[in-house]
Parts: structure tokens; sequence; C-alpha cells
């Protein structure tokens, strides 16, 4: 996040953030990238123990009472890191916990948000399904309502924390007949014999985040845990889509920009032709761009963050929330891009860690809603948006200014 815009209380949390950073040991960055760690728990506790996640929350949960704006700092300079190190510190504190803070009874705040902000305990989100992500209406996880509980039926897929997490936020079909969007359900699950992580995936990057299929076999959930009201689950999904994008794009800015320094300072020093790389313009341009869309990005970041913080209109949240999601984390892989190319050949091996962010990054158009997926959302909100603005007649007719404005017989739609 841009320095000039913070504030003394956030500019103190960015650094207590960056020394966090700085503690954490190579080794273990490496042993997630082996997956000889299965879930970052040590790194979790850590965190939790700093008081520095999820702090936008009120203090009596755990937070630090602060914004979004903060948020995206905090996620910017924990993807630093490495975007599975952002990816995990996010789903507990900032996705999960987020929809039981505004969802929530203040028992499951007490008993599921508390002691995770503190790293005591860890949670997953279980949205995807093997039979697709994109489509989450077509949910076919089920939660049969009994006596004092639900019995919760299912797979989900590629869950990060399907290894590692004590609980699970978990949507299912509670009305099997109502539309899709009246009959899903949201639950915390605590994780029970009927859990069970079947598959670990092998991923490209973004490795020990503990990513696996988890099958639930008739697993008993109290009354007490489901979330929010029956069949209205849809309600929490729409809001936790906020910290899913908007968190997810944050991350990828602090992910992607160790690249791009690392680009930097070795084509200052790498010669070629007698001179370093750095005065070639076809160098140099490439860095001048890769620098671009980062900045781009976190302005982009900064004006959505404020559109949250103040609490627009939830259509126009939704249109610039997935905007920054597809914008940026479309600009930092081509911020990476940038950095592998102008390294050349040493780019591309483990010497240095940018062959490892380029793989990461990978996943930041996939994950978290695809990028088509965010440019139906853009579009569909887009139209709506535009169509009502030209019926209002607030602005000007910008169509009315042609030359030929008038000749209505060549305006032919169909
Ligand atoms: C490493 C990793 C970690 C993940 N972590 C989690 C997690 O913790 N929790 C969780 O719930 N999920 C998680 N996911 C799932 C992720 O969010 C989904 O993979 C993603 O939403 C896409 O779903 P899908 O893989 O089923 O693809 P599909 O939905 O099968 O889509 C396949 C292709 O079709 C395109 N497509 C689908 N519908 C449309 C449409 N209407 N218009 C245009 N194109 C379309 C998609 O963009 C995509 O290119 C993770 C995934 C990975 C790989």
């Amino acid at each position: 996040m841009f320095d000039f815009l913070l504030n003394q209380e956030q500019l103190k949390l960015r650094d207590e953030v960056r020394e966090f950073v700085k503690s954490i040991p190579r080794s273990m960055i490496l042993a997630m990238d082996k997956d000889e760690i299965q879930f970052p728990k040590e790194f979790l506790r850590e965190a939790g123990a700093r008081n520095l996640m999820g702090c936008r929350y009120p203090r009596e949960w755990g937070g630090r009472g602060m914004d979004w704006q903060t948020t995206c700092m905090v996620m910017e300079e924990v993807g630093v890191l490495g975007y599975i190190f952002a990816c995990t510190f996010g789903v507990g504190a900032e996705l999960v916990c987020d929809a039981i803070i505004l969802h929530g009874t203040d028992q499951q705040k007490e008993r599921y948000v508390k002691p995770l902000l503190a790293g005591e305990i860890f949670a997953a989100e279980c949205l995807t399904e093997p039979r697709g992500g994109s489509d989450f209406f077509g949910t076919t996880t089920t939660a049969e309502e009994r006596d004092d509980h639900f019995l919760i039926n299912g797979q989900k897929r590629f869950i990060v924390g399907g290894e590692g997490a004590d609980y699970f936020l978990v949507y299912a079909v509670t009305d099997p007949d109502a539309p899709a969007h009246k009959g899903i359900s949201c639950f915390i699950v605590d994780r029970s014999e009927g859990v069970k992580s079947d598959y670990l995936y092998g991923l490209m990057g973004c490795r020990g985040g503990g990513a696996s299929r988890l099958v639930f076999k008739d697993v008993k959930v109290p009354k007490e845990n489901l979330l929010g009201t029956l069949n209205q689950g849809v309600a929490i999904f729409n809001t936790m889509m906020i910290p899913e994008r908007l968190g997810t794009a944050a991350m990828t800015i602090g992910a992607a920009r160790p690249a791009l320094e690392v680009a930097t300072t070795y084509t200052a020093k790498r010669k070629a032709f007698g001179r370093p790389v750095a005065d070639f313009q076809g160098v140099s341009f490439q860095v001048a761009e890769a620098a671009t869309l980062l900045d781009g990005s976190r302005a982009m970041i900064q004006v959505t963050a404020q559109a949250v913080d103040a609490g627009i209109h939830p259509n126009r949240i939704r249109r610039m929330v997935s905007q920054s999601k597809k914008f940026v984390t479309e600009s930092c892989q081509k911020a990476v891009h940038n950095a592998m190319q102008v390294m050349g050949g040493i780019g591309y091996t483990n010497i240095y860690p940018v062959e490892r962010i380029f793989r990461d990054l990978r996943l930041a158009s996939i994950w978290t809603g695809t990028n088509e997926v965010m440019s139906m959302i853009i579009a569909n909100e887009w139209y709506k948006e535009c169509l009502s603005m030209k019926e209002s007649r607030l602005t000007r007719d910008m169509e009315e200014d042609a030359a030929e404005a008038h000749a209505m017989d060549e305006k032919i739609f169909e």
C-alpha cells in the first residue's frame, strides 16, 4: 500500500508485520515449497501471538478495530513471504472469521473467532466441490435437519487447510426443493470422525497449504453451528466475496513485489556488451512496466478498500472487487513474467526466488473465482449500472453529439 496514505497507527502495524515477515526462517519457506510442511501452524501461531490477524474486527473479538485499507496493507506485506503464507493467513482470519463476525452469534465468535485470531486454532473455507467451483449455486453437499442437529454429507475439493484446519465453513443444500439461492445454508463444522481428508493435491506452486479433497460422511453438526439464517447461506456467500477477492488481490501485490525487487537489483549489476543490462531500454522498460503495474494495482486496491469502508451500494462494490481481483492478479502475473524475462536464464533457476513466485502466482487468476467469472460479474454489473444511468438522464447524452446523430434510419439494432 502507498506509505503516504497511511496514518501513524497503520504505519506502526505495517512495521510490526514487516518485523514478523523478517522473523520467518527461510527454511520454512523452502520446506513449504518442497511439501515438507503440510500446513504452516507455527507461522499462524506466531501471527496470532503478535495480534496481526483480523485487524479490521472489533477489539473484543481479538481484532484492532481498523479498516479494509489497513487489511489490504497487511495482506500485501504478508504476501511478500510467499503466496501460500498469505493464503493460510487470510483463509482463517480474513475469510472464515469475517463470515462469523458479520453473521455469527456471540457464542460462535467467542468459540471460533477469538482463538483463531490468537493463533490457537485454524480454519478452512469449503465452497468448491469436485463437480465444480465456478457454479457455486450448483452445490450438491447436503445438510439434513434432524432433532438437535444437521447431518452433512458431501465432498469439497481443493480446500486449503483440508489438512491442518480444526474447523470448516461449509455450504450445503438445506432445501432441495427451493431455487438454489434460497435453499443453501452455511455451517461451522468441527473436524471430527466423519470429516476425512481423502486426497492431498500435488500443486505447481503455493505448496504447503494442505489443499485437499474433503469428504463429509454423516457428520453431525449441532444446530447452534448453523451460521446466520437457515436457507440464507447466499447472504453469507455474498459478503464473503469481499474478503475472498479483495484480500486475494492485495496479497498478490505483496507476492509479486520481491520478484520486481530482485530483478531490479540484478539488472542494475548484470553486464552484457560491457554495460549493465538495465542500460538497455529493452530491459529497463520491462522493469518500468512491472513497477507501473504494481502501483496501478495498489491504486485500484486503495480505492476499492475505501469504497468497502464507506459502505457504498453492494452492486458497485461487487463490480469494484471483481475488477480489482481480475486487474491486480493479471497485472502481477505480467510483472513477474517481466521480472523473469529481464534476468535471462538465471531467472528460470532456483538460484533466485523468481521462479517460485512465478509458479505461485499462476494460481492468482484461477482461485477465489476464476478471472472469467470475474469478467462475468463485471459485465453483469456494468451493463445494469450503465443502462440505468442512461435511463436516468442525469448525464450529458454524448450520442447526440455526432454530426449525423439524427439519422435514425441508420441506427439499426435487429
Ligand atoms: C491450490 C488451490 C487452492 C484452492 N483453495 C480453495 C479453498 O480453500 N476453498 C475453496 O472452496 N476452493 C478453493 N479452490 C478452488 C478454486 O476456487 C476453484 O478451482 C475455482 O473457483 C474454479 O473452479 P473449478 O476448478 O471447479 O473450475 P470450473 O468451474 O470447472 O471451471 C473450468 C473453466 O471454465 C470456466 N468457466 C466456468 N464457468 C464459466 C462461465 N460461466 N463463463 C466463462 N467461463 C466459465 C472457468 O473460468 C475455468 O476456466 C482452490 C483451488 C486451487 C487450485
